[in-house]
């Protein structure tokens, strides 16, 4: 599996790019849009709890960041309208987009698939993969304005290889990996768009936490240790990297910890 932990960015690596982050209100998704900042892009952050979304804003500006934009949006009620008129306002702000960051996501409950509970496997779906899906056929041609755009999927360990009690969560993130392969696929050749997966590992934030209630979080890396990989693949350094898997954190180091699932 493919890693850039040693990736060192330059302060200007994302310099006058625009780049979308969902989930940027807390976990990884907030590192990610400060991080994105930090390097000269413009965030537009995407999540469902407003003051959140401010709080980041704030931080970006006092940090001497492009003003971001925020777009709060509810992934479990969000309708392909909803993205489409999105998609209207930021190609009358920007005109383009160059990296869209797919981060928002739910655990739902780890229990064995025959006692699942349907309602929480859809919601784990709608949040986890149709959400990131409708937006994705939204901002396409946005992202086709670009001259190097890089659309960036989440996935998980348990995306890659099924593991009992994980259910609703693995399957929506075993789906975006197909996705990402036939995105992938189909962008080849026909655009500036690279498509590829990113797996966090077992990163120090509120859903790990809720996943493994015994864990001592002080054991685990930061969302700010794993931005390498977050920004080698968003920048230009990954220009030709498309359809490929990768991790931000090494596998066998992840693999000593207490559990490498999630
Ligand atoms: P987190 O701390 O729980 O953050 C999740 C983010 O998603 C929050 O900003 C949350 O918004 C947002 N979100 C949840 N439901 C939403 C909805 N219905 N509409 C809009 N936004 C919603 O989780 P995290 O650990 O940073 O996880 C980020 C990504 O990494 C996820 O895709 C996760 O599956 C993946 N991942 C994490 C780990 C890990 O160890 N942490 C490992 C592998 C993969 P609110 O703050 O408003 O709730």
């Amino acid at each position: 599996m493919l890693c850039e932990i040693d990736y060192q960015a330059p302060g200007d690596l994302l310099k006058d790019r625009i780049i979308l982050v969902t989930g940027a209100g807390d976990g990884i998704g907030r590192t990610a849009a400060k991080t994105f900042a930090a390097h000269g892009a413009t965030v537009i952050l995407v999540g469902r709890t407003i003051k959140k979304l401010e709080e980041v804003y704030d931080e970006i500006e006092e940090a001497g960041g492009a003003q971001p934009a925020i777009i709060p949006m509810n992934f479990e009620t969000a309708t392909y309208k909803d993205y489409g008129e999105m998609a209207e306002l930021l190609e009358k702000e920007f005109g383009r987009l160059d990296g869209i960051l797919h981060n928002a996501g739910i655990l739902g409950s780890i229990t064995p698939v025959e006692a699942y509970n349907p309602q929480v496997w859809e919601q784990v779906m709608q949040v986890n993969f149709n959400s990131a899906l409708l937006m994705t056929q939204a901002m396409l041609s946005l992202l086709q304005n670009s001259k190097d755009a890089s659309l960036l999927f989440t996935s998980s360990s348990v995306g890659r290889k099924g593991r009992a009690f994980w259910g609703a969560y693995s399957i929506s993130k075993f789906a975006t990996e197909g996705l990402v392969e036939i995105l992938a696929d189909e962008q080849e050749n026909l655009s500036n768009v690279r498509v590829n997966s990113i797996n966090p590992g077992a990163t120090r934030t509120a859903m790990r936490q809720l996943a493994y209630p015994g864990e001592n979080p002080a054991h685990l890396r930061t969302p700010a240790d794993i931005m390498p990989t977050y920004l080698y693949l968003m920048g230009p350094d990954s220009k030709h990297v498309n359809g490929q898997k990768y991790n931000a954190q090494p596998p066998k180091e992840e693999a000593a910890q207490e559990s490498d699932a999630l």
